[in-house]
Formats: C-alpha cells, sequence, structure tokens
C-alpha cells in the first residue's frame, strides 16, 4: 500500500471516537444476575458443586444435549483435566491443529504432553484429516481438534480415524457453544468436548468453561479430578487438581445463558451485515460458517488477499486501529510458530504446515457482538472499503455506543 493511500484511509479523524473491541463481554440481564449473586450470599454456598454450578451444569448440558456436564474453571484446564483423565502424560503426542488459539497447545504443553502440529483444511479452518493420519505414531496418545470460530470440524472423519487407530478424540469448543454439526449441537462428538465461558466468549460465566461427555464413568473421574480427587462420597480416589467452577460464575453462567437467543440473533444479524457491506470488494471476503448448521456468528473473519486487495492484513489492523477499530489477528501466528514450540520443530512440527502460514497472514477478526450495532458494522467497512479502494474514509454520520435497542433487552 502507497503511503498516499495509508494517509487518505486514515484521515481526517477517527471515525469512531470509542474503541471498538473484538470480543467485548455480552451482558444479560443484570438484576437476574444479582439477584442470584444475592442468594449465594444468603446461602453462604460460595463453591464446592453449589446449586448455581448444578444448575448451570444441567442447562448446558440439555443446550448441548449430552449426558455430561462437568463445569471447571476455565477451558484451557477443562482441557488438562480431560487429558490427565484419558491417562495422558509426560511425553504423550496429542496431534493439534496450528490454527488455533494458543491455550490449545499451551494447556497439553502443561501437563508435559507434546503437541504435534498437524495442517489446516482450508474450508473449515479445522484440522486436514489427512494429514492427522500421516501424523499418527507410535507415541500418539490422542487426537484434539478444534471447531475454529464455531465452524465444526472434520467430526465424521476424525471419529472413524481415531476409532481406526483406538485413540481418544477430544474437541477444543471454545468457539462453537451453540452450533450444530448435523443438525445436532456440538457438546456430544468424540470422547469430550470443552468449552469456553471466558469473559470475551458467546456465553460466558466471567471465567469459566465445561468439559461435556456422554460417557457416565469418564465424567465421575472428571469431576473427582477436578475436585482434588474426591468422589461424590467425598473418598480421596487419585489425584487431582482444582479445577471447580464458583458460585458466582454460575450466577453468571446462567444469566447469560439465558440471553443466548438474543447474542445469536445480533451476531447473526451482524453477520449478515458484515457480508452485505463487503460483498463485491476485490480481496476482501468473509469467511463463511456451514451452510444448513447454526451458528453462534461469535466471530466475523475476514481474508484479506494482499494481491487483490492492494494491502496487507496488517496495513488493514493499521488502518482500522487508527480509526478506533480493534480488529485482531486472530490466529497469528499459527502455534507452530509460537513459543515454546518454534523452538523445537523437530518436536512438535514434522512436516511444513503452508495453509496454515498462508491462513494466518490474511484473517483478521472484526468486532460484532452486543456491543457492536448496524451502525457500527456499517462504519467498519466503510473504513475497509476506503483502505482498499484508496479513497478518504467518510466521516461519521452516526454516534457510537452499541445499539442501545439490542443492549438493553433482556
Ligand atoms: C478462549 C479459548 C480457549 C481458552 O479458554 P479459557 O476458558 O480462557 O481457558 C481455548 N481454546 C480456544 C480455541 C479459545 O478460543
Amino acid at each position: 500500500m502507497s503511503d498516499d493511500r495509508m494517509l487518505l484511509a486514515s484521515l481526517p479523524t477517527p471515525y469512531f471516537s470509542e474503541p471498538l473491541h473484538v470480543g467485548r463481554p455480552n451482558l444479560g440481564s443484570r438484576d437476574r444476575l444479582i439477584e442470584r449473586i444475592d442468594g449465594a450470599l444468603e446461602r453462604l454456598w460460595f463453591t464446592n458443586d453449589g446449586p448455581l454450578v448444578r444448575e448451570f451444569e444441567a442447562r448446558v448440558a440439555e443446550f448441548a444435549e449430552v449426558r455430561n456436564c462437568v463445569a471447571v474453571s476455565n477451558a484451557t484446564t477443562g482441557i488438562q483435566v480431560a487429558a490427565k483423565a484419558l491417562g495422558i502424560g509426560p511425553g504423550d503426542e496429542v496431534i493439534v491443529p496450528s490454527f488455533t488459539w494458543v491455550a490449545t497447545a499451551h494447556a497439553l504443553d502443561w501437563i508435559g504432553a507434546v503437541p504435534v502440529f498437524c495442517e489446516l483444511d482450508e474450508e473449515t479452518g479445522t484440522a486436514d484429516v489427512a494429514h492427522v493420519e500421516r501424523l499418527i505414531g507410535p507415541r500418539t496418545r490422542a487426537i484434539l481438534d478444534v471447531h475454529v470460530f464455531g465452524r465444526p470440524a472434520r467430526i465424521d472423519e476424525l471419529s472413524k480415524l481415531a476409532e481406526e487407530h483406538g485413540l481418544p478424540l477430544l474437541f477444543d469448543a471454545a468457539h462453537a457453544f451453540g452450533c450444530t454439526y448435523r443438525s445436532k449441537p456440538i457438546g456430544g462428538f468424540g470422547t469430550a468436548e470443552i468449552f469456553s465461558f471466558q469473559a470475551t466468549k458467546f456465553v460466558n460465566s466471567f471465567e469459566g468453561g465445561a468439559i461435556v461427555t456422554d460417557d457416565d464413568e469418564l465424567a465421575d473421574r472428571l469431576r473427582a479430578m477436578r475436585h482434588q480427587g474426591l468422589n461424590a462420597a467425598h473418598e480421596i480416589t487419585g489425584s487431582g487438581t482444582v479445577a471447580r467452577m464458583h458460585e458466582i460464575s454460575a450466577a453468571m453462567g446462567l444469566t447469560s445463558l439465558e440471553a443466548a437467543d438474543v447474542f445469536t440473533e445480533v451476531n447473526r444479524r451482524n453477520y449478515r451485515l458484515y457480508e452485505n457491506y463487503l460483498d463485491g470488494l476485490p480481496g476482501v471476503r468473509v469467511r463463511p460458517q456451514q451452510v444448513g448448521e447454526q451458528s453462534n456468528c461469535q466471530y466475523v473473519v475476514i481474508e484479506v488477499n494482499a494481491t487483490r486487495a492492494g494491502l496487507r492484513r496488517d496495513e488493514l489492523q493499521a488502518v482500522l486501529q487508527g480509526h478506533n477499530v480493534l480488529a485482531r489477528a486472530y490466529f497469528s501466528p499459527g502455534c507452530h510458530s509460537c513459543e515454546p514450540y518454534r523452538s523445537a520443530p523437530a518436536r512438535h512440527t514434522p512436516d511444513p504446515l503452508p495453509k496454515v502460514e498462508a491462513l494466518t497472514e490474511r484473517v483478521l477478526s472484526l468486532p460484532t457482538g452486543m456491543a457492536v450495532g448496524p451502525a457500527e458494522v456499517e462504519g467498519v467497512c466503510r473504513i475497509i472499503r476506503a483502505a482498499v479502494d484508496g479513497s478518504a474514509v467518510p466521516k461519521a454520520d452516526h454516534s457510537t455506543g452499541g445499539d442501545a435497542s439490542c443492549s438493553h433487552r433482556p
């Protein structure tokens, strides 16, 4: 991009007076939240399998149509507890995608397991199943794929492969709460799936997560392991950690879950608006959701083709930032290019990952969620169009602050 174009695109004054974020928390009914927190304070029951946590687990299990839900303090710990419950320990290899948030890999590394990175499938952005198969070796103990940006992994093919090799199959479903695969909710696939309810996620519990599984025996082990190895009878059955969810988190989780339909509606509307406003712009495309499936649409991710758009993703990100739009380059770089994995390629990245390298240079996550209304989406798209056209960004004709009609609904 020439300096002239850069200058034009970033002048005269920022389009938005307040920053627009990716992953601003969605808040449901504040009154319901405070009521629930008050209840916990009245009961003097703050943690250890309290009534709000139990209710949250029941609701999540119902929502995801899965037999067991084990709420945890966060998804990273959830992945660790799930891996440990499946007997994965130091030196054991787990095949994971490189194109994901680094938590997927770090969760394994932190318990001494060895993430081995696979190539991505261009259509879904999830694991390339043929490459996963090539990576299976004598030390492979599990496959852990990610439903990246809420787009389901190649679940059928992976399930078949895992079964053929007698390997457990886990899914990091941090992005996919409320999404479906073949019309069935994400949650009941593989050996277990792990949701994140961290504040920036679609449904949140401030910090939190859940391991969901149809395997009752595994669920019992997970429950014990998240609670210092104690079983339901309060006997110490083995080693464990503290990965419990507490009542205040569950209070938020329940409140957030009640508003999930509203969040989805707003996200879908924003998604469609982004698609419409960016339609036909050379070199910029919104990564599509799976046709015929439900999606929470919590991420709007564009791909910037530098040759066709005339500017690189980083340049577009800089222009947006100049207008107070804090777009994020999720996920760039790929995990295999992050430490500590980058320094040990023979251990973690036996094969080159050209598709990961290519996609990580093109992706950019745009602001959405309850804090982003139609006027904001239009503004972000005007800035993007101007940056690509090399024209001046028009002045904003709206004030910022989100879509009031949406953000105050229960
Ligand atoms: C957010 C996220 C996590 C981690 O979730 P926490 O609840 O913060 O531990 C894991 N994987 C992916 C893909 C995520 O986006």
